[in-house]
């Protein structure tokens, strides 16, 4: 089988006789275990997948209508749950930990036809930005093996970069999805809070956290969206309409696109000169494009970091709290109760999580609540008047991903304000639940991708989608 370039293509060989879902499942297998060092996949589904194939080969041959994915080889982020299989949201606390139930979204995906080809390497309760916070070690950024992937689904985005599957299904709580596939310059796709159902997926900040899409490129993410996306009986959060038909002002069709940015973002200490440099001739060039561009005035931008760092943390300390060794996962021995629940947590949680856990509860303890989590809600009240404000005036907002390209293991020091600092572009989107999308459109002088970062206003997939489409159909220089 040749390499895979669109679901489409994929489907047209299938249909057409060219290609066979077994063999498209032995060339990731082989992939798989040529980038064994990368460390992308926890586990691979070889001879569960390689069944599933046949049988849909089978199935295709004797003329059943197929499924949207037929045939699609996914990887999953272990943070999903997927029935019957190992799932250990990257920690030791749930080290062979097994899931009871299928996630939402994975009986979407099974119901299309996708076949699931193994769980993949993420940061430990989907906290960090370089995945170097999973108890299972490091993945390699497959573009420099020197650098990290990005983070928390460091696995999900090196595994679509590297040819090892398909696509991928990560989740993003504060950029976990668009920040690792920028760093891997694969298209990154969030969905709006609620867009797709979260039962099934291990919470690290309910209000927040959202999967999401790795593809290679924009309509791959979008037709898998349209299926992973809808109303669950299982969450009462996910949104009810079809997000091809909840906005009534769809602005696909209209000729002409405002886009807005804020000029506060490209003056941020933080970003690197390159980047700010590619962006700002970028959007320079979006009139001769014919899209109208407009600055926004934004001041909020100090803030987000904190606000999202504040409530995500009081989150997971109340979510977190269920790994006690009593009810599942990992145990400590010993007959004392408390000394067993300490003991377990103690042990088997990682650092950078304790100290969320930590952060979590202080800020939520009485006397404190009132001076960083009100505070935080009410910058979080702000954004969203902010982000209503805007999108009355845009229609989509262009910003970085990230402030640098992916860094290399050994660049970062251990502060861990800093790692969170660098989340500065991702987490308005996760503070307001709007939609956006990493777009990989330049190579650095450093050799290493980058792209922008698009924003649509809630629930507007349709046009994030198909603005998406426009600009990565511009010239890149
Ligand atoms: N880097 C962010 C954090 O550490 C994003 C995590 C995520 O989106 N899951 O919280």
């Amino acid at each position: 089988m040749l390499g895979f370039s669109s679901i489409k293509d994929y489907q047209l060989s299938l249909s057409g006789g060219a290609a066979t879902c077994v063999e498209a499942v032995n060339f990731y297998l082989q992939n798989i275990k040529e980038g064994k060092y990368l460390n992308t996949f926890l586990e691979v589904f070889e001879t569960e997948a390689l069944k599933r194939a046949s049988e849909l080969d089978k199935k295709r041959k004797s003329g059943v209508v197929t499924g949207k994915l037929h045939g699609v080889v996914i990887g999953l982020k272990d943070i999903i749950c997927f029935k019957d299989h190992k799932l250990s949201a990257g920690s030791k606390i749930l080290e062979n930990f097994q899931s009871v139930y299928n996630a939402t979204v994975v009986e979407k995906l099974l119901h299309e036809d996708a076949i699931v080809i193994g769980r993949q390497n993420c940061d430990e309760f989907a906290m960090g930005s370089s995945n170097m916070n999973s108890a299972y070690g490091n993945v390699l950024n497959a573009a420099d093996n020197t650098r990290v992937p990005g983070g928390s689904s460091g696995g999900s985005a090196v595994s679509v970069q590297a040819d090892l599957c398909m696509i991928s299904i990560g989740s993003d709580t504060g950029g976990s999805v668009r920040q690792p596939a920028d760093f891997c310059g694969v298209v990154g796709l969030k969905p709006s809070y609620g867009r797709v159902s979260r039962y099934g997926l291990i919470a690290y900040a309910s209000s927040f956290d959202q999967i999401g899409i790795f593809a290679k490129n924009i309509e791959d993410a979008e037709l898998m969206l349209d299926v992973i996306s809808g109303a669950d009986n299982f969450d009462s959060t996910a949104l009810k309409a079809f997000y091809k038909e909840s906005n009534s002002k769809n602005n696909a069709e209209k000729g002409k696109f405002t886009l807005g940015y804020f000029p506060s973002v490209f003056e941020h200490p933080s970003l690197d000169a390159e980047i700010a440099a590619a962006q700002k001739k970028f959007i320079a060039d979006l009139p001769k494009e014919n899209f109208e561009v407009k600055p926004i005035a934004f001041d909020l931008l100090d803030y987000i970091v904190p606000a999202y760092y504040i409530l995500t943390t009081a989150e997971a300390s109340s979510n977190l709290s269920r790994y006690d060794g009593i009810k599942y996962g990992k145990s400590a021995d010993s007959n004392d109760l408390t000394e067993k629940i300490k003991l377990t947590r103690s042990h088997y949680f990682g650092k950078e999580v304790k100290r969320r856990i930590m952060l979590g509860t202080f800020v939520l303890s009485e006397g404190y609540f009132e001076a960083y989590v009100s505070k935080a809600q009410k910058v979080r009240r702000l954004l969203t008047e902010k982000t209503k404000e805007m999108f009355s005036q845009v229609d989509a907002i262009i910003s970085p991903v990230s402030p640098t390209t992916a860094f290399k293991f050994s660049e970062k020091n251990n502060d861990p304000v800093q790692m969170f600092l660098a989340d500065i572009f991702t987490v308005f989107a996760n503070l307001t639940g709007i939609p956006a999308i990493a777009l990989p459109l330049f190579t650095h002088s450093n050799g290493m991708p980058f792209g922008i970062q698009l924003m649509a206003s809630h629930a507007n997939e349709l046009t994030l989608l198909s603005l998406s489409k426009k600009l990565a159909g511009l010239s890149k220089n």
